[in-house]
């Protein structure tokens, strides 16, 4: 845990896919850290008739990646099942129905589920955290502590009527509605004054903000190590495996919902993302770049973290505009001129590195940057005309761009 690679792993994984009125993208990265240990979940349209119901999810592995992969593939069944199985999550759905199942629900079509049937799809999210939290408790690997791994989990259960919001440790969801950070979850840090008092009473400490000097985050699957305390239930742990469960209700202003890890928002706040993501939304109808956007910002913002990102766009999210593509466009043309320029200048007295480019062109007024992204969410532009410029710079042996700030 906490080792780096001499160079960022940039291979990303990708997926998209669209349905129930959604559209979604998918882009995960290793980045700088030697092993990979984040999971996700894409599931448009559920099993047992809940075709209108979706589920999306982001667990962040940490001291191994078998819990968050164990989770990204079962914590949804155990969800349905938590909740009374599919029945009763129909009854939550209200309107239009359940597609290949009977069709018909309580409540009819296009109604709103009575306020009792929404409870019941939280403490159903509930009790399918906690099942599934005892169930991988029994896997003998992770019994007899050949794995201690654990994971966050960060998910969004969409009905037809409502948004569910699904928190445990530190990833975190955003809502965008109306342009602006409408919702985001909590992270679940050990120097929370709920979380830090479950700690204490729980017979531990808070030192350097970690759980017993050692974990940083107080809500995970897994993490056995910190779930024996005698004649404490499962969520008076040092560690907890509760997720804090928002409902809300759609809005025809939605416009996209984002699932990330903290090796995306160590380098952006919830409104850089926001509008960072609006922003490339104006350019671009291909989610996975959407998000390969996004995770190479960050890589180059520095984060040194694995990095996993799962953007939904809801009917309303913003279209590709012709006057945003224009002006992005012109944009790049305007950076590659100006890299063009910096390398002619420098001349005879050889080739300036591309962190040396970098640190000219941060320096510089650069009008119409993206939003929330700024010139790290153009590196890839920059690097294109310098190698291009520069077509030996692999053979050189020139690394020096991978300590770049930017
Ligand atoms: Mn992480």
């Amino acid at each position: 845990m906490g080792a780096f690679l001499d160079k960022p792993k940039t291979e990303k994984h990708n997926a998209h896919g669209e349905g129930n009125g959604l559209r979604f993208g998918l882009s995960s990265m290793q980045g700088w850290r030697v092993e990979m240990e984040d999971a996700h979940t894409a599931a448009l349209g559920l099993p047992h008739g809940l075709d209108d119901w979706s589920f999306f999810g982001v667990y962040d592995g940490h001291a191994g990646s078998r819990v968050a992969n164990y989770a990204s593939k079962h914590l949804l069944e155990h969800i349905v099942t938590g909740a009374g199985g599919a029945e009763e999550l129909r009854r939550a759905g209200g309107g239009p129905g359940g597609g290949g199942g009977t069709g018909t629900v309580e409540g009819g079509q296009g109604t709103s589920p009575e306020p009792g049937a929404v409870d019941a799809v939280k403490s159903g999210i509930r009790a399918g955290f906690l099942a599934i939290d005892e169930h991988m408790r029994s896997f003998t690997d992770l019994r007899n502590g050949m794995d201690r791994s654990g994971s966050t989990a960060v998910g969004v259960l969409l009905s037809p009527h409502h948004l569910y919001f699904i928190n445990c440790g530190d990833s975190r969801a955003l809502l965008c509605r109306r342009g602006r950070v409408c919702f985001s979850t909590l992270d679940h840090k050990p120097c929370n004054p709920r979380e830090k008092e479950r700690i204490q009473n729980a017979g531990g400490s808070v030192m350097i903000q970690r759980v017993n000097g050692s974990l940083a985050v107080s809500r995970a699957l897994g993490d056995y190590d910190y779930k024996c305390v005698d004649g404490k239930g499962p969520t008076e742990q040092l560690v907890s495996p509760e997720p804090e469960v928002f409902e809300i209700a759609r809005a025809p202003e939605d416009e996209f919902v984002v699932l990330a890890c903290d090796g995306i928002w160590d380098v952006m706040s919830n409104e850089e993302l926001c509008e960072f993501v609006r922003s490339r939304l104006e350019v671009s109808a291909d989610l996975e770049h959407v998000c390969n956007q996004l995770v190479d910002t960050c890589l180059h913002k520095g984060s040194r973290d694995n990095m996993s990102v799962v953007l939904v766009c809801l009917p309303n999210a913003p279209q590709v505009s012709e006057e945003a593509s224009k002006k992005d466009a012109e944009l790049d043309k305007f950076l590659e001129t100006r890299v063009e320029e910096i390398i002619e200048k420098a001349g005879e007295e050889g080739m300036p590195d591309l962190v040396h480019v970098m640190r000219i062109l941060a320096s510089e007024n650069i009008p119409n940057l993206p939003p929330g992204g700024g010139l790290a969410s153009k590196h890839s532009v920059i690097e294109a005309v310098y190698t291009r410029l520069n077509p030996h710079r692999e053979e050189d042996g020139n690394g020096a761009d991978l300590e770049d700030p930017w």
